[in-house]
């Protein structure tokens, strides 16, 4: 009891110090100008888990006079003994100077220039050190900065960075680690900390609160205090983001590996709500609650075994009940199944193009997945062959297994799918002649052939001539 008001007092005091500091304490800015180096005993960096291509652009730059660091999310996951997934550089060269050092360097962006150097597939990020933001930057009516890109020195480049563990950059040759913020500290405690005054951060980039929120769950992090209290109020400046880029932080989000812990991380810190309405369907629909976190569970696992996660599918399931909702209202109305579905998949199809800037691609892989479904469940005569010619067959049945596995639809159809696909041709004679068993679901099987209609039951000994493929 006693403890609490005290508390409090340290908290405001806390507050009204760090406002002065960061208008005009000249000393606190002088000693953030100044890194803390750690060598490598301090750090314990496996120089193992650093990419030879990275070495090899630091050194070429070094070698040429200029100043060159691994940085950003490589260095954190190197300091927690984690491998890194991609590996950025940044170096006191402009891009200019950079691409004349290497053979296959390409300038990526228009205002702030970036350079990208390939090795064979392998892709190093190099940017210039970017400068101090400028007050007079040109900024939304929200405060949002639409344009920044002056190149400064290095303490400046780190001030402009997000979390205080994404702020160190590591000198593969020396072996040294520069820590400006306080990274070090951070990742020994786990604690996610924005640099400078959240409030201010947020204003200026709101995108941030999203990467608060992936980065915790990411690395199973607790979100300082400071970092996390405004992200209540600040929520609806995301809003006023271009869809593109919060499609584009989304879909890291959703493919860190952790999508589920991200998504109820989203949740908590009232992120979610009326913000993208992607999330308001997935998060607060009971009904395909089960569908969504098998689906995310399958993704989850998928990227932690180093395999390839299809946006498209991954859209598919999160918006399927959606899709089945409406597709059940249009049924109602008297629209036969297959036009139904269609329709369904564009409602849902353009409210989310416009909400989340999804890319055609991604759109019309997940209206694929969706309008296959229902022809899984003709099996009989040719169209089960017919699918199995289907190039986008894989996600379609994946996403099948999906839907049995939530209890959507009997998971005899999915058994029946298995066998087809993997059988040879007696055995897929013979599925074709055997009765499903299944209870009608969102069923256009009585549509698409009618039960009279099929085969009677053959013994799977008996020769039968395979249906024409
Ligand atoms: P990941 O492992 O997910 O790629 P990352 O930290 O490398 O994590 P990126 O989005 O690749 O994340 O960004 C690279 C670096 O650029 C970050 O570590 C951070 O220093 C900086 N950065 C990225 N986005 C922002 C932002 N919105 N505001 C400030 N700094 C940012
Ligand atoms: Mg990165």
């Amino acid at each position: 009891m006693a403890g609490r008001p005290y508390t409090y007092l340290n908290v405001m005091i806390k507050k009204f110090i760090r406002k002065i500091l960061g208008v005009n304490n000249k000393d606190a800015a002088a000693t953030k100008n100044k890194p803390k180096v750690l060598a490598a005993k301090e750090h314990g960096i496996d120089p193992k888990l650093v990419s030879n291509n990275a070495i090899r652009v630091t050194q070429t730059l070094q070698e040429n006079g200029y100043k060159a660091f691994i940085v950003g999310g490589a260095v954190r996951d190197l300091l927690l003994g984690v491998k890194p997934k991609d590996f950025d550089v940044a170096t006191n060269a402009t891009p200019e100077q950079v691409k004349r050092l290497f053979r296959r360097a390409f300038l990526i962006g228009r205002r702030f220039q970036i350079v990208h150097v390939m090795f064979g597939q392998d892709l190093i990020e190099v940017t210039t050190f970017r400068g101090a933001a400028k007050n007079d930057a040109p900024k939304d009516e929200h405060g949002r900065v639409l344009r920044d890109n002056t190149f400064g020195e290095q303490h400046e480049d780190a001030v402009r960075r997000d979390f205080t563990i994404n702020a160190m950059y590591y000198d593969p040759a020396s072996q040294t680690v520069l820590d400006y913020h306080g990274g070090i500290a951070d990742i020994r405690k786990k604690v996610l900390r924005v640099i400078g005054v959240p409030e201010q951060r947020y204003r200026e980039d709101p995108v941030r609160m999203l990467r608060v929120v992936r980065f915790a769950a990411k690395l199973q992090f607790s979100i300082d205090a400071d970092t996390r209290e405004p992200i209540k109020v600040m929520a609806p400046l995301i809003n006023n983001v271009p869809s593109a880029r919060v499609f584009d932080e989304m879909l890291k989000l959703l493919m860190s590996g952790q999508a589920m812990a991200c998504l109820l991380q989203l949740r908590k810190q009232g992120l979610h709500h009326g913000l993208m309405p992607l999330l308001d369907v997935v998060l607060e629909q009971p009904m395909g609650e089960r569908f969504v976190t098998l689906a995310l569970a399958n993704t989850d696992e998928r990227v932690q075994q180093g395999k390839t996660v299809s946006p498209g599918f991954l859209f598919a399931s999160l918006l399927w009940h959606q899709v089945l909702e409406k597709w059940e209202a249009y049924k109602t109305a008297g629209e036969l199944a297959i036009p139904a579905l269609h329709l369904a998949a564009d409602d849902v199809l353009s409210a989310q193009t416009e909400a989340l800037a999804l890319q055609r691609k991604i759109g019309s892989d997940m209206r694929d997945i969706w309008a296959m479904q229902p022809r899984f469940e003709k099996r009989v005569g040719k169209a089960p062959y017919k699918l199995l010619e289907n190039n986008r067959l894989r996600a379609g049945y994946d996403f099948l297994l999906l839907r049995c596995a939530s209890g959507e639809i009997d998971s005899e159809i999915g058994e029946w799918w298995t066998s087809f696909i993997e059988g040879d041709e007696a055995e897929r004679a013979y599925l074709l002649t055997v009765k499903p068993k299944t209870k009608k679901s969102n069923s256009t099987e009585a549509e698409a052939a009618p039960a009279k209609k099929r085969r009677p039951r053959r013994s799977p000994n008996r020769k039968t001539k395979p249906a024409a493929e």
